[in-house]
């Protein structure tokens, strides 16, 4: 008999069984994956760690949540610098004065902010109708044209004609030569990839791989008095609303016998003809030096029932459906649905680690 049955062995899960066995309780966490770490996975491959689902860089302003990933590793002092290579042209993001110099070859903010005033103007667009007519009236046609159109355009898999213009209600503009994409005080990597981190959380936890909770369900919730549930939520209640819609990723992980392949972590191509949005050199990471190299491109598809749901696309169909869900999920009364599938939302991990903190001391100040 445990005290907690925990479906998904991803960062929620693995936070909620570290936090219940510091207080005593019994837990055994379960996945349908054959690994543990959900999307913050990282395998080594030729001594590299390697994001398998997607580029991962913590950042945070909340102290506490940063003292306690600390606890567990120690952080290297990587910062996001990500750049973008539009048909070879090289930009550095989030937008800033080394892009906007390399752009117009302006040198002072004052003359950067007009380039972009004159620009915005000049498209004479008061109501954005769009995403593309909310770009533009943001940052002006430039920037638009070479930075956000073809890399939005593949990541939603439609014109951004077609797309709301709420997707984008402000962009990353710095008048600074600061190529840090983050305003977070807090930023790195693991020292020994995110897995040292689940690890040493699950460290004494009783755990079972390759189990997806729906083909057992009947056997498995009788073992706990509680479940604590990080799937999708439509899935628990046998999509009985609807089936709530997702964006997914292909990833295509390839060893190279090269030592630096393209001097950077992350590298997006904003074109639209590059069918993938970004290629990751896991090293730069962790500033490796090993003699190989491991990258990733990322190619954003369709989702449909089945594949892995990496975004959740929040509109308003799908959010009311969520909402109906979510009515559902109160009323019962033993299980905790926690993590990013259960809530139908983007976390990044900071969040869900504090998500999963607070559902911890909501539940422990019982006792
Ligand atoms: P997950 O990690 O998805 O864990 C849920 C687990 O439940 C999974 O392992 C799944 O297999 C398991 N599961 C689901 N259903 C069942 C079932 N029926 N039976 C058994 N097991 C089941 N955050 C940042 O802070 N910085 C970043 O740079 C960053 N980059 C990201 C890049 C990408 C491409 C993506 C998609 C996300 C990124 N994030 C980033 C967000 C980060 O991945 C999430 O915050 C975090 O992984 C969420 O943890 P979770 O436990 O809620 O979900």
């Amino acid at each position: 008999m445990y005290d907690y049955l925990i479906v998904g062995a991803g960062l929620y899960g693995s936070v909620f069984a570290y936090e219940a066995k510091k207080r005593g309780k019994k837990c055994l966490v379960i996945d349908k994956r054959d690994h543990i770490g959900g999307n913050v996975y990282t395998e080594e491959i030729e001594g590299i760690n390697v994001h398998k689902y997607g580029a991962h860089i913590f950042h945070t302003n909340n102290k506490k949540i940063w003292e306690y990933v600390n606890s567990f590793v120690e952080f290297n002092r990587y910062t996001n610098s990500p750049i973008a290579n539009y048909k070879g042209e090289i930009y550095n993001l989030p937008f800033n004065m080394n892009t906007f110099n390399k752009l117009w070859g302006v040198v002072s903010p004052e003359e950067a902010q007009q380039k972009i005033e004159e620009q915005k103007k000049a498209a004479g667009i008061t109501e954005p109708n769009n995403l593309e007519e909310q770009a533009i009236s943001l940052v002006g046609t430039d920037i638009y044209e070479k930075l956000i159109k073809g890399y939005t355009e593949k990541q939603w898999g439609r014109s951004a004609r077609d797309l709301p213009s709420f997707i984008i209600k402000r962009l990353p503009v710095r008048f600074t030569y600061d190529n840090n994409y983050f305003n977070d005080r807090y930023q790195g990597i693991p020292i020994g990839g995110y897995q040292a981190i689940i690890e040493k959380m699950l460290e004494g936890v009783d755990i079972q791989l390759n189990v997806d909770f729906f083909q057992r369900r009947d056997e498995l919730t009788p073992l706990a008095k509680k479940i604590v549930y990080t799937g999708m939520v439509d899935q628990y209640f046998d999509y009985q609303y609807g089936v709530l819609e997702y964006r997914s990723l292909e990833f295509e992980t390839t060893v190279l016998d090269t030592t630096n392949y393209q001097g950077n972590a992350v590298v997006n191509y904003t074109d639209r003809e590059t069918p993938y949005t970004r290629i990751i050199e896991h090293k730069h990471f962790e500033f490796g030096t090993q003699d190989k190299t491991v990258v990733t491109r990322e190619y954003p598809t369709e989702w449909k029932t089945g594949d892995e749901p990496y975004y959740p696309i929040n509109d308003d169909k799908n959010n009311n459906m969520y909402y109906k869900y979510k009515a559902l999920a109160d009323y019962e009364t033993n299980v905790i649905f926690g993590g990013r599938l259960a809530t139908y939302k983007y976390y990044d991990m900071h969040q869900i680690i504090g998500a999963a903190l607070e559902a911890v001391n909501k539940e422990f100040s019982k006792d």
